[in-house]
């Protein structure tokens, strides 16, 4: 008798109550949870709607890098950062006096970010981080390239404090106090 009281506590405690306790990371959120999720979830619809409507249409699965590429080259006609070409005179400003009919592009720090939430996708969707497009380095070295070419053309550095210059010193701290109401 007391065997077969054995049995049945053996066969109906097959998964310890200790399991439920180890998924405490989703603590650490950043600020705004939601609308980085609601973004990416957008992102993700717009890369497959890509996809979709490339001719003939690329399934996900036969998804590699150069369609990645392919897409964030795309976007550019959607982009609103004036990235001046090496013929321009305003090459290297950041703030041009007049306009001038150099192309608007996808600011490299917006495509960065956008790679980064569809990487994420991709995996939350089933796809395995081996085959991973979005981790490819092939899309890192175009970041990268994408990153140097607009800080040159825009003239704006890494490294954005200016030189500065001692001559006014005394009066620096008070004057730099702006008060915007
Ligand atoms: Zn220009």
């Amino acid at each position: 008798m007391s065997s077969s009281g054995k049995d049945l506590a053996e066969g109906s405690s097959s998964s310890p109550s200790d399991h439920h306790h180890h998924h405490h990371l989703h603590q650490q959120q950043p600020a705004t949870p939601s609308r980085y999720e609601s973004q990416k979830r957008r992102d993700w619809n717009t890369f497959g709607q890509y996809l979709k409507n490339q001719r003939p249409p690329v399934p996900l699965s036969q998804c590699n890098c150069n369609h990645v590429l392919d897409f964030l080259r795309y976007l550019d006609q959607f982009g609103k950062t004036k990235v001046h070409l090496q013929g321009c005179m305003f090459y290297g400003q950041p703030e041009p006096p007049a306009p001038c009919t150099c192309p608007l592009r996808q600011a490299w720090g917006s495509l960065d970010a956008l790679i980064g939430r569809l990487r994420a996708a991709y995996e939350e969707n089933g796809g395995s981080p081996e085959t991973n497009p979005f981790a490819s380095g092939a899309i890192r070295v175009y970041l990268r390239e994408v990153r140097e070419c607009q800080a040159k053309a825009r003239g704006i550095p890494y490294k954005k404090k200016k030189k500065k210059t001692n001559q006014n010193k005394g009066n620096e701290e008070s004057s730099s106090t702006m008060q915007l109401a």
